[in-house]
């Protein structure tokens, strides 16, 4: 009897341990927050350096987060530390899922919105997507070419790309962005439980991506209308980008809001262009979050 009883202490016991491990980054991050930069910068620093040793994705990524929150210059050289050496230790995709190898991460720190081509994109759409989405999210855009081969990804029978994959993968290879990156395809996409998937965002993550073949009127034999097309790639993009900024995977239940679901082409030509009065200020934080963070010169807070 004494014996169970003292099994039952010990796994009790270890239990507790366990969860107060699992619970420890969450924890010394609120310290942080509550220390941080204020009257206890001793402790602060202390629980960053801690997080730093536990070293997993989880504390690399409320780091990340103290990152935006407070600008603190000194917190970046520890994050792309972390991150390069962490990269070594992800598991990588099987072969199929990566043709290119394992890449280095490529590490981006700053405000701005990085655009990703995947292929050859027309100029015209390039060039409608840094215009439309500058002006809309008030971020300076950047292009670039996608630095992984999406050509791996599992397909459906529909032949479309698995949206979520191709996001964790470039994910990983553009890590500790405090911007955000829209991948920019050609190719169809495919989601779980998504009647159709012109663009998506998923998790907390800052990537996102957009297919513009899904987009383009003529692909199921309309005629050429590049107004609407232009239209369907700005509010596809800023729907999955909004995704990001509000840091959630829930559409907006407001049909007047460009964050409304939709299921069709014809969904997304009457989608209301704007924010509601609900996400607009959520996206505004967001994108604040993004460019205070960014630089030096923050806002008191
Ligand atoms: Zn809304």
């Amino acid at each position: 009897m004494r014996t169970s009883r003292h099994g039952l202490i010990t796994i009790g016991a270890l239990l507790a341990v366990l969860v107060a491990l699992l619970a420890y980054p969450e924890w010394l991050l609120k310290n942080l927050r509550r220390d941080a930069y204020g009257a206890n910068s001793n402790r602060a620093q202390g629980a960053v350096i801690e997080l730093a040793q536990i070293g997993d994705e989880a504390s690399i990524r409320t780091l990340c987060e103290l990152f935006e929150e407070t600008g603190d210059e000194t917190l970046r050289e520890l994050i792309r530390t972390l991150l390069l050496h962490h990269s070594r230790m992800l598991p990588t995709y099987p072969p199929a899922h990566a043709p290119g190898g394992p890449v280095e991460p490529v590490l981006r720190l700053g405000g701005r919105l990085l655009l990703l081509l995947d292929g050859d994109i027309p100029e015209r759409v390039q060039e409608q997507l840094l215009v439309a989405l500058s002006k809309r999210l008030g971020l300076p855009c950047v292009v670039e070419p996608c630095p992984v081969s999406l050509a791996g990804l599992p397909k459906n029978d529909l032949g479309a790309a698995d949206a979520e994959m191709m996001i964790n993968l470039v994910a990983r290879h553009v890590v500790g962005e405090v911007g955000r990156v829209l991948i920019v395809t050609r190719r169809e996409l495919w989601a779980t439980g998504r009647p159709w998937t012109p663009g998506m965002a998923h998790g907390f993550g800052a990537t996102a991506v957009l297919s513009i073949g899904a987009l383009d009127p003529t692909r199921d034999g309309g005629p050429e209308d590049w107004e609407r097309y232009a239209r369907r790639l700005e509010n596809v993009a800023v729907q999955a980008l909004g995704h990001t900024l509000l840091r959630t995977d829930l559409d907006c239940p407001r049909a007047e809001c460009v964050m409304h679901r939709v299921a069709s082409p014809a969904e997304l030509d009457a989608l209301a262009a704007d924010f509601c009065r609900i996400c607009g200020p959520l996206v505004r934080d967001g994108i604040r979050r993004i460019t205070y963070g960014a630089t030096a010169e923050r806002a008191p807070h």
